[in-house]
């Protein structure tokens, strides 16, 4: 019955994962996740959170299903998180959905049944289950230019030359903070310019936001989605609090969709509940009542948004530490895009072919496409690190 079906050739990057808990070597680093890591090299436990989860602890009650859209309290904390005062609430539709990528799914069956004939346009490069996500909702996926290799930047002419031909209607998927694999984001003013060229086409944004407070601050990260809002564009948002209340586990996330007015976000917010019912009926409880709560007490989310920003700094200094090691060992080198790149990872610009050397050699572990974890480093593997980077390098 089943012989038809090949076997599953594995994600590259959980497979990666696989392969270095099983080195024995003992000096290995990983720095091919895509998870933040304490100075210590642990996935954190968040004061504000195990604060709100000893709270809930004492007050656990019933488990009844939660609505199609999600827990009431947690969408409207989690709307004002993303959309500040940019738009009237009343105009977002909001659904809370299974971390980032069930945003994603929900917007893609939704884009796939009420724009059917869009494609989706995504960056060259993006994360690579944004083109499983949006092929799986049966859309067309293509690339617009992005990156500029040369320079470990944006290609800010290319992407806008990129977007001239996309044609009106078409969904355009944007990093709103934190490009993930590349670390280049757009700067404000560039922002400003690629929502003029978007509504002046006719262009549907769908911003994916996987790493508030990892790039400059929480609202500084959120300013493509709230200025794109306040020009009246309508937008998609998928937000994730995966790595920013590290409740990756908890499967936290949400979609909004910016309307034009409350009629249309009622009816938006029913279609989704619809696209909901067809996929998972309704999400989980837990995690959305641990943020509802930290987000909707004052004192527990300046500490959160302490903690978050301590994290933040924490990436920074890694990416300045890794650069100073460079630097060090190889004076002629160019390694200005660590500095300039924003957010967990940075696109180092490593062969596939040097990626495996250092695997091999160093210990050291890299995505092959040259991705490395910034937020994975720690004081002590810079060195190291480093070192298997120059070692590849001089050759
Ligand atoms: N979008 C991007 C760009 C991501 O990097 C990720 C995951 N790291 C997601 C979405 C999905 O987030 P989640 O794990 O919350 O589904």
């Amino acid at each position: 019955m089943f012989k038809h079906v090949e076997p599953f050739p594995g994600d590259p990057i959980l497979t990666l994962n696989e392969q270095f808990g099983a080195d024995p070597r003992p000096n290995k680093v990983n720095l091919s996740i895509g998870v933040y890591l304490n100075e210590a090299g642990k996935m954190p436990a968040m004061r504000a959170v195990l604060a709100a989860e000893t709270a809930l602890a004492a007050d656990l009650g019933t488990r009844p299903y939660l609505p199609m859209e999600g827990n009431a309290a947690y969408r409207k904390a989690v709307s004002a998180l993303t959309f500040g005062d940019a738009v009237p609430s009343e105009r977002i539709a909001v659904a809370q959905t299974l971390g980032g990528s069930g945003a994603l799914k929900v917007g893609g069956d939704f884009i796939a049944r009420y724009f059917p004939q869009a494609a989706v346009w995504v960056s060259d490069p993006t994360w690579d289950n944004h083109h499983s996500i949006f092929q799986g909702s049966g859309l067309k996926v293509k690339k617009y230019r992005y990156f500029n290799p040369a320079t470990g930047l944006v290609d800010f002419m290319g992407m806008l030359n990129a977007l001239e031909t996309v044609p009106a209607g078409d969904v355009v998927l944007l990093h709103a903070c934190c490009h993930n694999p590349t670390g280049a984001d757009l700067d404000a003013q560039q922002w400003r310019e690629v929502a003029a060229l978007v509504k002046r086409r006719g262009l549907l944004p769908f911003f994916d936001m996987a790493y508030q407070g990892f790039g400059q601050g929480v609202d500084e990260d959120a300013f493509p989605i709230r200025h794109f809002a306040a020009q009246g564009i309508p937008l998609f948002a998928a937000t994730s609090f995966s790595k920013n209340f590290s409740l990756y586990g908890e499967r936290c996330g949400s979609l909004s969709v910016v309307c034009a007015d409350a009629q249309q976000a009622d009816n938006v917010l029913g279609q989704l509940k619809a696209t909901i019912r067809r996929n998972y009926s309704n999400p989980p409880t837990h995690g959305a009542r641990i943020i509802a709560r930290v987000l909707g007490d004052a004192a527990l989310r300046a500490d959160w948004r302490a903690e978050l920003d301590g994290m933040r700094l924490r990436v920074a200094a890694m990416r300045k530490g890794l650069y100073d090691a460079l630097r060090e060992r190889m004076p002629q080198g160019d390694f200005e895009y660590l500095v300039r790149q924003t957010g967990m990872f940075s696109y180092t610009g490593l062969t596939a072919q040097e990626v495996e050397s250092m695997r091999v050699e160093s210990a050291v572990y890299l995505v092959g496409s040259g991705r490395l974890c910034i937020a994975a480093l720690t004081q002590a593997t810079i060195a190291p690190a480093a070192d298997a980077m120059a070692r590849v390098l001089k050759r």
